[in-house]
C-alpha cells in the first residue's frame, strides 16, 4: 500500500477538503525496498526505541555517502537545524543569515536557539542565497550562514565558504531539499561546518519523520550527542551536565531509513530521469523557464519546479487550479519569508529585488519515483495546453 502523507480530514464544511485524491500527487515515497522486513525486525526483538542496530547503521550510512567523519540522527530536520545550531555556538542576540527563499523550519530554529533569522535575496538562477546580499547583511552579531540548497540545486559554495573564512562565522548547510546533489564532484553536506538533511515522507530518503546532521570536527559532534539526549553526563548515568533536548531517532525510524539508503542511487536517477522529460518536453514552450543545473552542480531535482515569464506569472494560481481539475497536484514555489508576519518585523531591510517575482512565477510539478512516460507526458501537455490558453 502506498503511504498517504497529504490525507487530510474529511469535512462538510471545505469544499477544498471534500476534492478528490488527486490522479497524480505532487510527492510520494517509494518504500518497496527492504522497509517493512527491518521494521518488523524492530517489533520482532523489541528494539522499537531510540537504541539498536539500525540507528547506528543509519549514521554510518550518512557518514560514507557523504564522506564526513561525523553523523547525528535526529527525529526531524527542524530539530537537526536547532540542535546544529545550538552546537555551533548560536545564543541569544546572535543573527543567523538564512535565504529568503525556503521552508519556514529554516529562520523557526533560528529562532527557537533565540537568535534572529536576518533573511538574504536569492540569486534569479539557482534561486539559492545571493552570496553578495549576504556579505551585505553581515554585521558583528552575525554567526552563521545558513545556505539552503533548494530544491536540490547546490549553493554557490566556494563563495560561501570564502566569505564564512573572511568573516569568521560558522556554515550549516541544510540538505534537506539535497539528497544525492553534489557541488564539483562532491557531496553537498560535506563542505559546512555542519550540515542537517530532512527525513519527511515527500523528501528523496524518508524515514517518516526524521533528521541526520553531519558535523566535520569531533567536539561539535561530542556536544551535540550529548544535547541530544537531555545533557547527561556520559560518566555517570542521570546526571546532567546540560538542559539538552529529546531529539532521539528510534530504530524504527533508522530501520526505514536503511532501507531507503539501500536505493538511494535509483532514487536520484529516478529523480534525473523525471528531470530530463519535463526539460525535453517544456522547454521549447514559449513562456516557460526550466530550473538551473549550473557549471559544477549536479541536481538531485528533489522537486521539479519551473517558472513562468512575467506576463504569464499573474495567471500561476489559476494554473494551479485548473492542474488539480485535472487530477495534477502541484505547489506554489515557497512564498518569501519576509513577507510573513513571524520573519518580517525582525529584519532591518525589505529590499528583496529577486525573491517576490521569483515565488509569485514559480510551480512545482509532481516528481514522485512511481510517475510513469504516461503520467509525465500527461503532465507536460496538460501544462502546455493550459499555459497556450492564458496566453
Ligand atoms: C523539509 C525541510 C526542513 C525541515 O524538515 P522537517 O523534517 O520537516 O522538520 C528544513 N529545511 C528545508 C529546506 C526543508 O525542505
Amino acid at each position: 500500500m502506498k503511504t498517504k502523507i497529504r490525507a487530510r480530514p474529511a469535512s462538510r464544511k471545505s469544499p477544498a477538503a471534500a476534492a478528490p485524491r488527486p490522479l497524480i500527487p505532487v510527492l510520494e515515497p517509494d518504500l518497496h525496498g527492504n522497509e517493512l522486513k527491518y521494521v518488523t525486525e524492530c517489533v520482532e526483538t523489541n528494539w522499537i526505541s531510540s537504541l539498536g542496530r539500525f540507528n547506528d547503521l543509519f549514521e554510518a550510512r550518512f557518514r560514507e555517502y557523504c564522506k564526513v567523519p561525523h553523523a547525528l540522527a535526529v527525529n526531524n530536520g527542524t530539530a537537526a537545524l536547532h540542535l546544529a545550531l545550538v552546537t555551533l555556538g548560536v545564543k541569544e542576540g546572535d543573527e543567523v543569515l538564512v535565504p529568503d527563499i525556503t521552508f519556514a523550519a529554516c529562520a523557526n530554529a533560528v529562532l527557537h536557539a533565540r537568535a534572529t533569522p536576518i533573511l538574504v535575496d536569492v540569486d534569479p538562477k539557482t534561486w539559492t542565497m545571493d552570496v553578495k546580499a549576504a556579505e551585505r547583511a553581515i554585521t558583528p552579531r552575525t554567526k552563521v550562514i545558513m545556505p539552503v540548497h533548494l530544491y536540490g540545486h547546490p549553493c554557490d559554495m566556494d563563495a560561501i565558504l570564502a566569505l564564512a573564512k573572511a568573516r569568521g562565522l560558522r556554515v550549516l548547510e541544510d540538505c534537506a531539499q539535497a539528497l544525492g546533489s553534489e557541488y564539483k564532484g562532491r557531496p553537498l553536506g560535506s563542505f559546512g561546518d555542519a550540515a542537517i538533511f530532512s527525513f519527511y515522507g515527500n523528501k528523496t530518503a524518508t524515514t517518516g519523520e526524521g533528521g541526520m546532521i553531519l558535523f566535520q570536527y569531533a567536539d561539535h559532534y561530542r556536544a551535540a550527542h550529548g544535547l541530544r539526549s537531555h545533557g547527561m553526563s556520559k560518566e555517570k548515568r542521570y546526571w546532567h551536565v546540560d538542559a539538552g533536548y529529546n531529539y532521539r531517532m528510534t530504530n524504527i525510524q533508522a530501520a526505514i531509513g536503511v532501507a531507503q539508503m539501500e536505493r538511494i542511487g535509483e532514487f536520484v536517477a529516478a529523480k534525473r530521469r523525471i528531470a530530463k522529460a519535463y526539460i525535453k518536453g517544456l522547454s521549447g514552450v514559449e513562456g516557460l523557464r526550466m530550473p538551473a543545473e549550473e557549471k559544477g552542480a549536479f541536481n538531485s531535482y528533489w522537486l521539479f519546479t519551473v517558472l513562468l515569464d512575467d506576463r504569464l506569472a499573474s495567471h500561476r494560481d489559476d494554473i494551479l487550479r485548473r492542474l488539480s481539475e485535472k487530477g495534477i497536484e502541484t505547489r506554489p514555489l515557497f512564498y518569501p519569508l519576509h513577507e510573513m508576519p513571524p520573519y518580517k518585523s525582525l529584519q532591518r531591510s525589505l529590499d528583496f529585488p529577486v525573491s517576490g517575482r521569483l515565488s509569485r512565477s514559480g510551480i512545482s510539478l509532481p516528481s514522485s519515483y512511481s510517475l510513469t512516460e504516461e503520467q509525465l507526458d500527461y503532465v507536460v501537455r496538460t501544462l502546455t495546453e493550459l499555459v497556450r490558453d492564458v496566453r
